[in-house]
């Protein structure tokens, strides 16, 4: 696509990354066919391709966001289906931020659209926040008739009860029954999914620590970021951010990390672009660089540097049917695919292909939030392509698409690492003790 940006726009970084990005696209529009928000609404702005015309026009003309555009912006999932199927290259995520963040700072959104969004980002990305609302929606549960839609909506995505916790509360879990552990990693154990399903976090440590490796939870490292960052809210996220670097690669230089593990797809892609992000900051760069570096999320560590010990006991030698779910972040955004397959297919069960398995759940972090009326077309047709396959259990490897699809099936749904626990060794998991 030819640009026009002149000398002075360039000087400024993401206009720079923003116009080597646009130069690859080629106009051809299959990005727009594997769009579930093009699908949907079938008009031309609400696929990649206008999106990008979109971003490119206000940066240019230095024109700031209006209705009309924030609302065609606002309609992306950030799923990144678009980046998988783009023959030239072209960087979704990294336009779309760019948008985002152009949004931000030139439209002021109406009254109601402002707080909604500021209560998002204080309640999400702080754990303790989020259980008091959990604790208070679970009240108010019964009544969530009488709310408009997005706030019933809400109140379904919140569990019924919260998970009481097995492990205990440590900042190193060492590696069992060795004094030198194989290796040594951290893990992000999040905001959301701590409270939600704390089982998810807990196999993670017991799989890891069975396999000989010592895992640290660094104190002061919450959120990863990616909510604000999403909400366009760059000076919250930066701040995010530059802590995590900070705290991370500090551990790193004292006590050595070989690799910084993430069990929810969403936030190991946001740790995987800090180096983009941090490109041109002097004190951050390499920082950034080394940390991006180090993310690994839990399928791909275990499938690439682990000899995992898979046991055979009468206790799970029967064989389930499970339907993968990818989340659009795992195989979309970090091109993680085959690993969570392969390790499901080396418990001895049968792995069963969703169709259109790369169209997104509609959860998409605060979209389904946000967005309720395309996140709820798609998490219907998410559902009755599952349904159609008849699985056991569903297994995937982020929490936001296990809430969201937990809202309407009946089928039980597991972290990919709750089943490979399990098959190494570790209790069955408590949501599938009936099958
Ligand atoms: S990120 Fe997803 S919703 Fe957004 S333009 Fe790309 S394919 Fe469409
Ligand atoms: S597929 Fe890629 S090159 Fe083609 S229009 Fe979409 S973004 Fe541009």
């Amino acid at each position: 696509m030819q640009t026009n940006f002149s000398e002075q726009q360039l000087k400024n970084k993401d206009n720079k990354s923003s116009e080597k990005i646009i130069r690859k696209c080629v106009h051809c529009g299959f990005c727009n066919a594997t769009c579930p928000t093009y699908q949907i609404l079938g008009d031309e702005l609400d696929g990649p391709r206008g999106r990008i015309y979109l971003i490119k026009d206000m940066l240019e003309n230095n024109k700031p966001a209006n209705s009309k555009i924030v609302k065609h912006i606002d309609r992306c999932l950030s799923c990144y289906s678009c980046m998988t199927t783009c023959p030239s290259g072209v960087n979704y995520m990294h336009i779309i931020d760019h948008g985002r963040k152009h949004i931000e700072k030139t439209y002021v959104r109406p009254f109601k659209e402002r707080i909604i969004r500021t209560l998002l980002s204080i309640i999400l990305s702080n754990s303790s926040y989020f259980k008091c609302i959990g604790i208070l929606t679970q009240l108010i549960k019964p009544f969530s008739f009488i709310f408009p839609s997005r706030v019933k909506e809400t109140i379904k995505l919140m569990p019924s009860k919260f998970p009481k916790k097995t492990l205990p509360k440590l900042e190193v879990y060492p590696a069992t029954n060795r004094k030198k552990p194989v290796a040594r990693v951290a893990l992000l154990t999040g905001c959301v999914q701590k409270v939600i399903d704390p089982a998810i976090n807990e196999s993670t440590i017991r799989l890891l620590n069975r396999h000989g490796i010592e895992v640290v939870v660094s104190k002061g490292i919450k959120c990863c970021g990616s909510l604000d960052h999403h909400l366009g809210k760059e000076e919250l996220s930066n701040e995010n951010f530059k802590k995590n670097i900070s705290i991370w690669h500090e551990e790193y230089l004292k006590n050595g990390l070989d690799a910084i593990i993430s069990n929810t797809s969403g936030c190991g892609t946001m740790l995987k672009d800090y180096m983009f992000l941090f490109r041109q900051d002097k004190d951050f760069k390499k920082k950034a660089k080394k940390i991006s570096q180090l993310t690994k999320d839990i399928t791909e560590y275990l499938d690439e540097y682990v000899k995992l010990n898979f046991i055979k006991t009468k206790k799970i030698n029967r064989k389930y049917k499970i339907a993968y779910h990818s989340a659009c972040s795992m195989q979309h955004a970090q091109k993680v695919h085959d690993a969570p397959i392969n390790l499901i297919k080396k418990t001895g069960n049968q792995v069963l292909n969703i169709p259109d398995g790369h169209i997104c759940c509609g959860s998409a972090g605060t979209y389904n939030i946000l967005q309720t009326d395309i996140s709820k077309k798609l998490l219907k047709n998410k559902i009755k392509n599952i349904e159609k396959i008849k699985p056991e259990f569903i297994s995937t490897g982020n929490i936001g698409c296990i809430t969201q699809i937990n809202k309407e099936i009946q089928i039980p749904i597991l972290h990919t690492v709750e089943i490979i626990d399990w098959y190494t060794g570790g209790p069955k998991p408590e949501k599938i003790k009936n099958l």
